[in-house]
Order: C-alpha cells, then sequence, then structure tokens
C-alpha cells in the first residue's frame, strides 16, 4: 500500500530559497530511481510551469509502483529546494519500498533534475 497523501507534493512560493548547485544525496537518488519506475497519471495534464527558482519545468502528476501519488518535479525539489522540504516528507522516501540497484542507476543529469520542456 501506498501512502495516500503522496510524496513531495507539495507547493512553493516565488520567494522561496533554492540552490544552484544541486543537493546529491541517497534521498535525490532515490526519488530518481523511483521516478523512472513511476506511471505518469494523466498525462494529458501535464503542463509546464515555472518553479519557484523561475525554471520552466514539466509537472506531471506520477504513481510509484507501490501505488503512492508524486509528481515529476519531486527529484527537483529534492536537488534545488532541499530546505524547503519537511523531515516528514524525507521520512517518507526512506520508508518507500523500492527495487533498485543504487550502482546501476544512470547518472542525474541536468534532464532528471530540472524537467524542462524543449
Ligand atoms: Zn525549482
Amino acid at each position: 500500500m501506498g501512502l495516500d497523501e503522496g510524496i513531495l507534493n507539495i507547493e512553493l512560493s516565488s520567494d522561496d530559497d533554492y540552490t544552484t548547485e544541486p543537493v546529491l544525496d541517497e534521498y535525490t537518488f532515490k526519488m530518481a530511481a523511483a521516478l523512472r519506475q513511476a506511471k505518469i497519471a494523466s498525462p494529458a495534464k501535464s503542463k509546464t510551469v515555472q518553479c519557484a527558482c523561475g525554471m520552466l519545468v514539466v509537472k506531471s502528476n506520477c504513481i510509484l509502483p507501490d501505488g503512492t501519488p508524486t509528481n515529476s518535479l519531486a527529484v527537483h525539489y529534492l536537488a534545488h529546494h532541499r530546505s524547503k522540504i519537511s523531515l516528514e516528507e524525507l521520512e517518507k522516501i526512506s520508508r518507500l519500498k523500492l527495487v533498485y540497484n543504487p550502482e546501476e542507476e544512470p547518472p542525474l543529469t541536468q534532464k532528471v533534475l530540472t524537467p524542462r520542456k524543449r
């Protein structure tokens, strides 16, 4: 069973802090692996939005393999908006059951960190 309330379904306001240098740790890597296994819930509802950091990003609702809802910006939030992410959200990522091998995961490129529409 997944978490009904989802992971990282958060709203940032435009004055929120962000870091240009991505935070790349176990949370970022695990969430990236989770998103690779996720399904886009309703592709027609994907939309380009301007994130609090000013980047144009594609936001889609996603469903993780265990049924937990999240969104395509989860990795971007972890990498560039870490100070706005509560411990509770990080704990949800820790508890997330996910089968993946960190050593076989592709590297986190900017495209993964900042999903941007071409
Ligand atoms: Zn951002």
